[in-house]
């Protein structure tokens, strides 16, 4: 298990859980879908290290937050997981752009159903979960983009062709 599989891991997130939401939004269009093939493709998101990058950051913001180590005003937002933050969206989206616009849609969908371990980690506790939940999201939307291309070992950004 990688450093990344450890912090989420240690966050109450497996990659069994992102393989499972990844399953469940690509199976209605692939019906020869595996598991494995989901858990190979979270795997493969979370080897890139601009999102390990993301990771690493909103985890740590959460983990802050929760030590009550982050200066007002932002430790009070956090705090009441308040709607209009947003930033939370945001860094979420730099995993999901890593494979390109497919990944915003199922994006924008995760974020409104919380499926899964999505919503576990929504639910209010002593933990707080403010970027976790957005993050987890993200990379279910991207593994899930990822496996849309239909051509995993090597995709491309949809860049126009240079004259
Ligand atoms: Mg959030």
């Amino acid at each position: 298990m990688n450093g990344i599989e450890k912090w989420l891991e240690k966050r109450g997130v497996t990659i069994e859980d992102v393989a499972e939401i990844v399953y469940n939004l690509q199976r209605p269009y692939n019906a020869d879908l595996q598991m494995d093939e989901c858990r190979d493709s979270v795997r493969a998101v979370l080897e890139k290290r601009e999102v390990q990058y993301v990771l690493y950051t909103g985890i740590a913001l959460d983990e802050l937050a929760e030590r009550r180590l982050l200066p007002e005003p932002l430790q009070a937002i956090m705090e009441k997981d308040e709607s209009l933050y947003g930033v939370d969206e945001t860094l979420a989206l730099g995993i999901t752009n890593v494979y390109g616009m497919i990944g915003l849609t199922s994006f924008g969908y995760l974020d409104k159903m919380k499926p899964g371990i999505i919503r576990q980690l929504n639910l209010k506790g002593e933990k707080i979960h403010v970027f976790l939940d957005d993050l987890v999201a993200g990379l279910a939307a991207a593994a899930s983009a990822r496996i849309a291309h239909g051509d995993p070992k090597a995709i491309r950004y949809h860049l126009p062709e240079s004259p």
